[in-house]
């Protein structure tokens, strides 16, 4: 465990102490993983559960961290070499799982949600290798990789072996890890009797249950000041998750360039989003549709939406507008800021 990790935890026994002590049933945690922290808020359980939940979250984190990093050797990287060389590689059934989760989101896209594009998210130096100062990629390098275009039609999975017809394609599941995961730690803070909890990866977020006599309250940031856009309360199951440029990107010559990458131009998506929030009860749905329709921008993000089955949706576009659906005006709270987060 790294030194912060260890700080973090002590901080976060020392919170649980404090909140018993005032017989508030709320237990915190956080942890680093993803390079986001993780905050995790257990209501209405006793200290020795929650303690044991969070040891159980944090090594859980520690596995996915090495297992699906894109860049970093680990399980994902592994596969990575396999499919490059046109061999099979053997996955696990929960890396099987994120797979055959990726890529049916991908289809469901039309391919703009795209998690075997990891050479362009390489090419663009956004797996921890920045272009150098003033630079952008090669022309010729992207209209390589638009040339072969590896997608998730490539990929033949048949029980737990995967291998890849295109050995372009390489996975880099940034656009669905965080949500899969939330899912997952969902999933065993249910197991584990638990109906109210929240887990929240840098405001990306899924909650059950409720907050005591109120509904869980949280705050979708403004994607151009340091403000919160809107207010949303989570009564019962429900995921929240944003995609928006200004999380990772640089400039040349006053243009920005965002992480979420365009499949069909090679470029960083250049659609008129700023920022676009998916709501769904599943937390890597929403995390997938957010980074689709982010690439699908402000002239089709209402066709991807609808052909993804989303429902609840919220644009805002490079000038400030806010577009949303129906059942998203009815889910938000605009322009009042929340009096409260969590
Ligand atoms: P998100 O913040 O969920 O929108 O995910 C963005 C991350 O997903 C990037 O940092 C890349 O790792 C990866 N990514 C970028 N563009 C795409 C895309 N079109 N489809 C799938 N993943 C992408
Ligand atoms: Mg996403």
């Amino acid at each position: 465990m790294t030194r912060l990790a260890l700080l973090l935890c002590t901080f976060t026994v020392v919170l649980s102490a404090c909140q018993q002590a005032s017989k508030e049933p709320v237990f915190h945690d956080q942890i680093l993983a993803f390079g986001t922290l993780i905050e995790v808020t257990l209501y209405d359980t006793d200290a020795t559960t929650a303690a044991s939940v969070f040891d159980e979250l944090e090594s859980m984190y520690r596995h996915w961290h090495v297992a699906w990093h894109a860049w970093e050797p680990g399980a994902l990287t592994g596969i990575n070499a396999k499919l490059a060389a046109g061999e099979t590689a053997e996955l696990d059934d929960e890396l099987l799982d994120l797979l055959e989760t990726a890529n049916r989101l991908s289809l469901k896209s039309g391919g703009l949600f795209n998690p075997v594009a990891g050479q362009l998210v390489s090419l663009w130096g956004f797996q921890g290798n920045p272009l150098p100062e003033g630079t952008l990629p090669a022309t010729e390098d992207i209209a390589a990789w638009l040339i072969d275009k590896p997608d998730v039609h490539d990929i033949v999975i048949e029980g737990n072996s995967i291998r890849s017809s295109n050995p372009r394609a390489a996975y880099d599941l940034g656009g669905i890890a965080k949500g899969y995961a939330i899912d997952r730690c969902i999933e065993y803070i249910r197991g584990r009797g638990i109906e109210n909890a929240i887990v929240n990866a840098g405001g990306d977020l899924r909650g059950i249950g409720r907050h005591g006599e109120r509904a869980w309250r949280i705050g979708i940031r403004h994607p151009r000041a340091q403000k919160l856009l809107a207010g949303i309360e989570l009564d019962g199951d429900d995921s929240v998750f944003t995609s928006g440029d200004y999380e990772r990107n640089f400039e040349r010559d006053g243009k920005r360039y965002s992480h979420i990458i365009d499949p069909r131009s090679g470029y960083p998506a250049n659609t008129g989003s700023a920022s676009v929030t998916v709501m769904h009860d599943r937390a890597a749905v929403a995390d997938a549709a957010a980074t689709a329709i982010f690439v699908a921008g402000v002239k089709d993000w209402q066709q991807v939406a609808e052909r993804m089955g989303i429902e609840r949706v919220m644009l805002v576009d490079e000038t400030g507008n806010i577009s949303m659906t129906p059942a998203m005006e009815r889910a938000v709270t605009l322009p009042q800021e929340p009096d409260e987060e969590q």
